[in-house]
């Protein structure tokens, strides 16, 4: 028996959990779906029974709709299914039950024993696991379970093996469908890309920021990106580095998004002769986070996000990261503040960004003084902002920023 899969059914996670606002969450995460697969040719996405259900023109696009769907924050797990109708179903069901005989399921059985062959040819034993959405069916779950892999087992030969099974078939009864599958596709989890309010990511071209800008964007906070770049002009900025590591971000992104490319010179010629060496690494990120309130209101961004993570270098000393944003009033998010340096790598490579973040680049960070100052007072910081006119350099590059509209890569 062939198995066509037009149907990939997705569970969200944390939306369930919603209260009445849930709707709204929901036709949120549709849409996000419906743009992700913009290109497919799908002919519906269904809520039902608390399952959204892709259906697909053409079967043989599962696995590259399922990858697509991957990416949808909102979404727990992704399964390739094969939809069994009731009606084709029940009548075998009813007529075992009036004849007091041991429910068979053939058909569901059948569909079963073709996954298990086609789907995991290695299997040396098996187990079914069944789910009723719709509880006024005949049986209960473990009934089903045993009817469906009794069927499995005489066809196969394999045998059930109820704790870490070779493979799980599984059983999924809907009102009007029963579904069959043996793929769950683990996803992101998460809250639908822009249902959390939008955010001014900084965006180095290192490994921490873009997993900052994704944990984010997994919280629903559609991203902005700015990024300080320096040399005179963006000719002499690595651009395309910044640009591929933000398209990687808006792979997860229904919408296109925007980058910032903001000069550093304005800060550069007034710091020079004003700011003392010590404290140049501190005012500089001064000079970011300013900056990046500036833009951030410009765009109804209502928060900023960095990839700090408390201690890995000198200007991310809890002393320090007071004292730069003492006057600051956007919330800044750090989603990296706890994790060490392995944790984020290891998202980094998740996400697919870790090779273009390691390409050598030459970040303004990596040029400032290598003694900063470790405590910091927030006093001292406003003094020098006023000393060498911090306002003027924010606007200054605020003037000469570029933007660009940034799609998947
Ligand atoms: P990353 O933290 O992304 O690996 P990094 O380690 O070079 O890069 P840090 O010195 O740790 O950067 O900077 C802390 C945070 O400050 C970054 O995660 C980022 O949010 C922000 N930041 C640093 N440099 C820049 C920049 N050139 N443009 C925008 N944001 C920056
Ligand atoms: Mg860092």
């Amino acid at each position: 028996m062939a198995l066509a899969t037009p149907i990939i059914a997705c569970a969200y996670a944390e939306i369930a959990l919603k209260g009445r606002n849930r709707s709204v969450f929901l036709r949120k995460l549709i849409n996000n779906i419906q743009s992700a697969l913009k290109g497919e040719e799908i002919s519906s996405v269904k809520h039902v029974e608390s399952r959204l259900l892709v259906n697909l023109d053409d079967p043989t696009r599962a696995p590259e709709v399922a990858a697509k769907l991957k990416n949808v924050f909102g979404l727990q797990w992704i399964s390739p299914v094969v939809a069994i109708p009731r009606d084709e179903v029940d009548p075998e069901l009813r007529e075992d039950l009036e004849a007091n005989e041991e429910p068979r399921l053939t058909k569901v059985g059948e569909v079963a024993c073709a996954l298990a062959e086609e789907t995991r040819a290695g299997a040396r034993n098996f187990k079914v696991e069944t789910r009723r959405s719709d509880r006024k069916f005949g049986l209960t779950s473990p009934e089903i379970s045993r009817a469906v892999g009794y069927t499995v087992h005489t066809k196969t030969g394999l045998p059930g093996k109820m704790v870490g099974p070779d493979l799980v078939v599984n059983v999924l009864i809907l009102k009007e469908n029963v579904l069959v599958f043996s793929e769950k596709i683990p996803a992101y989890g998460g809250l639908p890309l822009a249902s959390s309010g939008r955010t001014m990511v900084l965006l180095s071209g290192g490994i921490d920021s873009p997993v900052a800008a994704w944990l984010m964007m997994r919280r629903g906070s559609r991203p902005e990106f700015v990024h300080f770049y320096s040399g005179r002009n963006l000719d002499e900025a690595d651009v395309e580095k910044i640009k591929e590591l933000a398209g990687i971000l808006a792979r997860f992104s229904p919408v296109p998004l925007t980058l910032h490319m903001v000069p550093v010179v304005p800060y550069e010629m007034r710091a020079i002769g004003t700011v003392e060496d010590r404290y140049d690494m501190v005012m500089f990120r001064r000079f970011m986070v300013k900056t990046a309130v500036r833009l951030a209101k410009r765009g109804s961004c209502l928060g900023l996000v960095t990839g700090d993570s408390l201690g890995q270098v000198a200007s991310q000393t809890l002393p320090n990261l007071g004292a730069i944003s003492s006057d600051v009033d956007l919330p800044i998010l750090r989603p990296l503040i706890g994790m060490d340096k392995m944790e984020i790598t290891a998202w980094s490579k998740e996400i697919g960004a870790f090779k273009t973040s390691i390409l050598p680049y030459r970040d303004c960070c990596s040029i400032r003084s290598p003694r900063p100052i470790l405590n910091a007072k927030a006093e001292d910081l406003l003094e020098y902002s006023e000393k060498m006119n911090l306002d003027e350099a924010v606007a200054e590059a605020i003037e000469n920023t570029v933007r660009f509209k940034i799609l998947p890569c």
